[in-house]
């Protein structure tokens, strides 16, 4: 674990307009300028230029929360992972629970949007997790083993270093209901395990697999001091400044 980058990941949802997002930003910079851990703040399109401006020559990365996987063409909505390039942009999140239920992503979508960021150069967070039927159903380590393996196909061991895995039970995100320390790590290390027979075991160790459903500034240093917890995806505690920083400094 020790090996391993920690990643504390803000994502921002539909939140903030430019002003709003300005705000949190500045008062983000000084609570978390000395973390022991990488932090990223993943933000709607229309707030990258602030952030990317407002972030410069500090230690906080810039996301975007989806991208397309074309170079561009006739795809009215969306935006390209050159596009977000281009602007500086270092990461992405893809394949989120949220882009699964409502917006028609597949595990094929997932892939092709996971190669095109990789073209790009971004670094990637992705999501997987299982529906609460499913891990009613006891089959949480297949579905999640699946939904890896799939959104890394035709991905180099060399690009795997561009890749975050955040592993996010659907039932824990936005509910309040968090996983408990000893269901993210058993998922997480099956997460490294599927890591490991794809890619080996150098690259699983080095993998830096994340949890997200519910993290906040009260539950995060149990989770993070988990042996396969390396950071968090962070939704509605990433909107308040000193929530986000209590738990940069909890995985610090
Ligand atoms: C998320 O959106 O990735 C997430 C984990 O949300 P929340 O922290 O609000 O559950």
């Amino acid at each position: 674990k020790a090996l391993r980058k920690a990643v504390i990941a803000g994502n921002w949802k539909m939140n903030k307009t430019r002003p709003e997002a300005k705000a949190l930003i500045e008062e983000l910079k000084p609570l978390v300028a000395d973390a022991g851990c990488d932090v990223v703040i993943c933000v709607p399109y229309t707030n990258l230029e602030t952030a990317l401006e407002l972030t410069k020559g500090t230690n906080i990365g810039v996301g975007a929360e989806n991208c397309h996987w074309a170079k561009s063409g006739a795809f009215t909505g969306e935006i390209s992972a050159d596009m977000l390039a281009e602007m500086g942009v270092q990461y992405v999140v893809i394949g989120h629970s949220e882009r699964r239920q409502y917006f028609g992503e597949t595990d094929v979508t997932v892939n092709k949007r996971v190669r095109a960021a990789l073209d790009a150069g971004l670094t990637v967070i992705l999501c997987v997790g299982e529906l609460l039927e499913q891990r009613e159903q006891g089959v949480t380590e297949e579905i999640v083993g699946m939904q890896t393996k799939i959104a890394l196909q035709g991905v180099s061991e060399k690009e795997l270093k561009k890749i975050i895995i955040a592993y996010e039970p659907v039932w824990a995100i936005g509910t309040g209901k968090t996983a408990t320390a000893d269901q993210a790590d058993e998922v997480n290390g099956c997460i490294r395990g599927v890591i490991a027979k794809l890619y080996g075991k150098a690259a699983a160790d080095a993998v830096t697999v994340q949890y997200g459903g519910s993290m906040n500034a009260g539950n995060a240093e149990e989770l993070l001091n988990k042996e396969h917890v390396d950071g968090g995806l962070i939704g509605g505690a990433s909107l308040k400044a000193p929530d986000f920083a209590a738990i940069v400094k909890a995985a610090s």
